[in-house]
């Protein structure tokens, strides 16, 4: 097993800033698995896909990862969607499709092999909890929904993407809502996870709290 750094939390909460900036600078691989579970979700959608199907159809999307750039990219069926992942409407299909379990299992296998594979940080639902249960690090990053929802309407209208703050923060709290009620791996903080609130800690701060949990531990 390689060094392993789970970061778990609710949507928004600045898991992948974080995570990216970590792995940047300690040289480790940065694995989005929330990307992984977009792409399924854009599998779904694509082929038009009712909530029932997800079980059967699932089986009809390959997906892996590679890095370009050093940036992680999401294959699905050999295609590159990074481009198409990031809208509401997938976040919405990913939330709904990842409390299947075949998806679950297909998606947490991907996930296990790359993190034997090499040193990772690792962020999503249910890392520290049952995807890599043995990570030296593990930390739940949560912050307010209003300012989690503030964060996300600056990015996007940074993009020039016209958007309602009243309806992202609706959305995010639906999306934590099915994300932490689920019955298969739903997002909670592990019993041996440190818990950061970011609400009023800006990334490098939270970063540096990271980098400083892992400084007990023996670097590679
Ligand atoms: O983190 P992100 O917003 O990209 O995740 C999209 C959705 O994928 C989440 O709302 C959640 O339903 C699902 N997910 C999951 N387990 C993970 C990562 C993401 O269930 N480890």
């Amino acid at each position: 097993m390689g060094f392993n750094i789970a970061i778990d939390g609710p949507a928004g909460a600045g898991k992948s800033t974080i995570a990216r900036m970590i792995a940047a600078k300690k040289g480790y691989i940065y694995v989005d698995t929330g990307a992984m579970y977009r792409a399924m979700a854009l599998y779904l959608i694509r082929e038009n896909v009712s909530p029932e199907q997800i079980d059967e159809k699932c089986q009809g999307a390959d997906i892996t990862i590679g890095y370009e750039n050093g940036e992680q990219v999401v294959y699905l069926n050999g295609e590159n969607v990074n481009a198409y992942i990031r809208t509401e409407e997938v976040g919405r299909m990913a939330s709904v499709s990842s409390p299947n379990p075949r998806v679950r299992k297909k998606l947490t296998q991907l996930q296990q092999k790359l993190a034997a594979e090499a040193d990772v940080v690792m962020d999503g639902r249910d890392i520290g909890t049952c995807v890599l249960p043995d990570a030296q690090v593990k930390v739940y990053l949560t912050a307010d929904s209003h300012e989690r929802a503030l964060r996300r309407y600056k990015e996007l209208t940074a993009k020039g993407e016209s958007c309602d703050l009243e309806t992202i923060e609706k959305d995010i709290i639906e999306r934590d809502r099915q994300d932490m009620t689920r019955e298969i791996s739903p997002l909670k903080q592990a019993a041996d996870a440190v818990l950061i609130d970011s609400s009023h800690m800006t990334v490098e701060e939270v970063a540096d709290a990271i980098i400083t949990l892992c400084g007990g531990c023996q670097w590679k």
